[in-house]
């Protein structure tokens, strides 16, 4: 199974994910602590940008 980096839109293998977030209910996965920082800091501005 993959799932969807947010930030960067990569697609990730979700047993080897190592960086996660919760907001709202949801856990995101995220291929660098780079990217879990930047969701971290505004997660609206890339869940609208992944729902378009
Ligand atoms: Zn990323």
């Amino acid at each position: 199974m993959t799932v969807k980096d947010p930030v960067c839109g990569m697609e990730l293998k979700e047993r080897e994910v190592r960086f996660t977030s919760e907001y709202q209910g949801r856990t995101y996965s995220f291929c660098s602590l780079a990217c879990k920082k930047k969701f971290d800091e505004n997660p609206e501005m890339y869940l609208r940008a992944m729902q378009t």
